[in-house]
């Protein structure tokens, strides 16, 4: 298929030093049914309209070929994935692309009750939910409105469906510090990765955050719960840091983007829901590739290799870019 490309004769996508990039994070919408503190201003955010949007048609090629490079894990994600209608439906598209090892889905879980057995038969593996409170009030007021008990309706059947591994995602904001009591209970007592994100200031647009909470404050007081081990990740681990209580069903983990910058393995692409084909979170650089999923499969195999191979080893010295919320790139 790709053989008119001159760069694609080595089918593993590396950097100039030879880092293997073989995940890729495919956003299906820019809209969500949310609006968190942490991701998007209290007045919304202007959503694409639905020609701006990639088909899942494009999506589908686009998988193909990045899948053909080298890509064996695909994460569906959003705005929400789960409001854009069909979203099992190209979960299945994606999953019978031949060298897509893994494919899975984060999403806010609003939803995800309704959907998970689908999700299931459609051979998504694994789940990420964000739940960022397990207290129906403040999870309403990081959330801007939204009820706590669907999503952990949905969390509860993608345990029963078997989902493994399921991770819940919880952004540290204000006020996490009194429910850790309830987030450790969590990850002992069900199969389920809890993992504490830093905040990152994505977007000039968020307000809502008055505070960041560093991942040592919030280690320090896990400590105080039993003995917590660092243990190895489960899959699809990425760069998050895990630890385990004695006797603990689930773990407990880090993603500390802020405090602790991982630039040097990261492995990923992210493909925006308007077709931008983006090679850090950190940055503002994006590719345009939607003409490209329209044309030539070999030209876009060229653009997937140019953008990974300006991909920077180490971004320490520079803030965040982007103009993109964090909604609109998807996490
Ligand atoms: N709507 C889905 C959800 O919330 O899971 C998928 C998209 S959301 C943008 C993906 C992830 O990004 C979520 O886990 C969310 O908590 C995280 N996220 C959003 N804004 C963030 C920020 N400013 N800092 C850290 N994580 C953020
Ligand atoms: Fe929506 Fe997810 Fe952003 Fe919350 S974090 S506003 S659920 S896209």
């Amino acid at each position: 298929m790709l053989a008119s490309s001159r760069k694609t004769r080595n089918r593993k996508i590396c950097s100039r030093k030879r880092r293997v990039i073989d995940y890729l994070r495919i956003s299906i919408t820019d809209r969500c049914n949310f609006r968190c503190l942490y991701c998007m201003p209290p007045e919304g955010i202007g959503f694409k309209a639905h020609e701006e949007i990639l088909s899942y048609e494009e999506i589908d090629r686009f998988a193909k070929v990045a899948a053909w490079l080298g890509i064996s894990r695909v994460r569906v994600t959003g705005g929400e994935p789960l409001v854009r209608r069909g979203c099992p439906e190209l979960m299945k598209r994606l999953a019978m692309i031949p060298g897509i090892k893994d494919l899975s889905l984060t999403t806010n879980g609003a939803l995800l009750e309704g959907y998970a057995d689908e999700l299931k038969k459609a051979g998504v593996s694994r789940v990420n939910i964000s739940l960022d409170s397990l207290q129906a009030g403040r999870f309403s007021q990081i959330t801007r409105g939204a009820s706590l008990a669907p999503v952990l309706a949905g969390l509860e059947k993608t345990l029963q469906l078997g989902f493994s591994p399921v991770k819940v995602n919880a952004v540290m904001t204000e006020g996490i510090e009194q429910e850790l009591h309830d987030f450790v209970a969590l990850a002992q007592e069900w199969p389920v990765h809890v993992r504490f994100i830093e905040f990152m200031p994505i977007g000039n647009r968020i307000r809502g955050i008055r505070k960041f909470i560093p991942r040592e404050k919030i280690l320090d007081r896990l400590h105080g719960f039993g003995n917590l081990r660092p243990v190895g990740s489960p899959p699809g681990g990425g760069p998050a840091r895990y630890f385990r209580y004695a006797g603990a069903q689930g773990t407990i983990g880090f993603i500390s983007s802020v405090s602790d910058h991982f630039c040097h393995d990261c492995n990923r692409l992210r493909l925006t829901a308007d077709g931008k084909l983006r090679n850090c979170l950190f940055s503002s650089a994006e590719v345009d590739v939607r003409p490209y999923i329209n044309r030539d499969p070999g030209e876009l195999a060229g653009v997937i290799i140019d953008s990974m191979n300006s991909k920077k080893f180490d971004r320490r010295q520079e803030k965040p870019a982007s103009e993109r919320l964090m909604s609109q790139i998807g996490g």
